[in-house]
């Protein structure tokens, strides 16, 4: 086993997100028991303003 390419094929074996229970991504992460899409277990909903692209924003367009 190498460090390149050859052990990228172990990394299908164990999954570190499974599905969440809110969102349905595959972005939960089984250890952490949190999940990385909507952030699950917390009541919020996890939200970035950087997630939306600045269209029109401040009546500017791009
Ligand atoms: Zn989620």
């Amino acid at each position: 086993m190498t460090k390149g390419t050859t052990s990228r094929g172990k990394h299908t074996a164990h999954r570190t997100h499974m599905q969440c229970r809110r969102c349905g991504n595959r972005s939960y992460h089984k250890r952490k028991q949190r999940c990385a899409y909507c952030g699950f277990p917390s009541a919020k909903l996890r939200r970035f303003s950087w997630q939306r692209k600045n269209f029109n924003h401040r009546r500017r367009i791009h």
